[in-house]
C-alpha cells in the first residue's frame, strides 16, 4: 500500500456488472411461457386448498404451502391496481421510456400481474381496464406480451 493511503480512509463504491447467463425456467414457468408463445394465452394455476388463482403460476401456494397442479386459462384483460410512469432511462429497463409499469389484476386471477403500458400514459388511472397486446414474433418470454393497452 502506498504511504499516502495509510492516512486515508479507504473509499468503497458499489458497482454493477452485466453478467449474461441462462437459466432453466422450471416446469411451471415453462408451461406459462409456452402458452404465451404458442397460443397467445395467459394461463395461471389455482390452489386446491384456498382456491386462489395465481398469474404468473406458482409451483406452490404461498398462503397454504401446498403444491399447485390445477391449470386455468386467464383472460387477457384486467384492471390496473397500481402503476408508476417511468421517465428516466436505465440499462435494465425492457423498453425505452416513457412507459408505465402496472400491476394488473387479470380477470379470473386473484393476484396482480406486473407488466408494461406504453401508450396513453396520460390517461392511466387505477381501475382502468386494459387488454394484452401480443407480439407477432414470440420467443416464450414475458415480453411475448408486448404491453397492455387501455380499453
Ligand atoms: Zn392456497
Amino acid at each position: 500500500m502506498s504511504d499516502w493511503l495509510k492516512e486515508v480512509e479507504l473509499l468503497t463504491l458499489k458497482g454493477q456488472i452485466s453478467v449474461p447467463y441462462t437459466w432453466w425456467a422450471g416446469d411451471t414457468a415453462t408451461k406459462f411461457f409456452y402458452a404465451l408463445r404458442d397460443r397467445q394465452k395467459i394461463i395461471g394455476n389455482r390452489c386446491a386448498k384456498c382456491g386462489k388463482v395465481f398469474v404468473p403460476p406458482r409451483k406452490n401456494c404461498g398462503h397454504c404451502f401446498v403444491a399447485i397442479d390445477e391449470w386455468v386459462e386467464i383472460a387477457d384483460e384486467g384492471v390496473i391496481e397500481a402503476f408508476t410512469i417511468v421517465h428516466y432511462a436505465y440499462a435494465v429497463q425492457p423498453v425505452k421510456p416513457p412507459f408505465a409499469y402496472a400491476l394488473i389484476k387479470l380477470d379470473g386471477a386473484d393476484v396482480s400481474f406486473l407488466h408494461l403500458i406504453k401508450k396513453d400514459l396520460d390517461k392511466i388511472k387505477n381501475g382502468c381496464r386494459v387488454k394484452a397486446r401480443f407480439k407477432a414474433d414470440r420467443t416464450a418470454h414475458i415480453l411475448d406480451i408486448d404491453s397492455f393497452e387501455l380499453i
